[in-house]
């Protein structure tokens, strides 16, 4: 299975990720979490992508992409992997279709997690109280949610054009919302199954 994440901050992709990878048995490669390890161990790749995460910004692709292109070479990615919060670019989305051409691999799924703009701010302000994230600052998460908007948004276009895309309502109950995004990849594979019947 090999699947990718999307939507904005706030709508609950690491927490569904880890889930759904689970079930699947694939890894889940969160690009803000590997980050964020970077960033705690100071290494050159966490020095390079700090200012930019804490402005709310994103790391610039070349950056984010060589990053993203070692972690599919390693071993455990071999039968599948989930994505969560990459590709946030178009360039981003150009790389990812490089290297699974190269692999010789394809997608099967883009789900789209859903949430109102103003849950997104409560539930991450909320976050910010637990977690203590540096990039959870009302100021930074209203330019995160800008730079999704302008960045970000349209590129599940791209995957639905493809026939690739889930879009799932990422408000209520974890549990619930796993559940509609099993239902979606079950009934995603059952469309296929059916279309390319002979
Ligand atoms: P969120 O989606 O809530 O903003 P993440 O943990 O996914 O949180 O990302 C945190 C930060 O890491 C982003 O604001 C950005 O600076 C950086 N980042 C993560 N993924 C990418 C990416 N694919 N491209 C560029 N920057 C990224």
């Amino acid at each position: 299975m090999r699947l990718l994440l999307m939507g904005p901050p706030g709508a609950g992709k690491g927490t569904q990720a880890a889930v759904i990878a689970e079930r699947f048995a694939v890894p889940a490669i969160s690009t803000g979490d590997i980050f964020r390890a970077n960033v705690a161990r100071r290494t050159a790749l966490g020095t390079a992508a700090q200012t930019y995460m804490d402005a709310g910004e994103y790391v610039p692709d070349e950056i984010t992409n060589a990053m993203v292109a070692d972690r599919l070479c390693e071993g455990d990615c071999a039968d599948g992997f989930l994505l969560d919060g990459y590709p946030r670019t178009p360039q981003q989305v150009a790389e990812l279709d490089t290297i699974l051409d190269r692999s010789g691999v394809a997608l099967d799924a883009a789900v789209l997690l859903e949430a109102d703009p103003d849950e997104l701010v409560s539930r991450l302000l909320a976050r910010s109280e637990e977690q203590g994230r540096a990039d959870d600052t009302e100021s930074v998460i209203r330019r995160r949610l800008e730079v999704y908007a302008a960045e970000t948004g349209r590129l599940a276009d791209s995957y639905a054009e493809r026939d690739l895309l889930a879009t799932v309502d990422g408000l209520g109950p974890v549990e619930e919302v796993t559940d509609r995004i099993l239902a979606a990849l079950t009934s995603m594979s059952a469309q296929r199954t059916a279309t390319s019947a002979p």
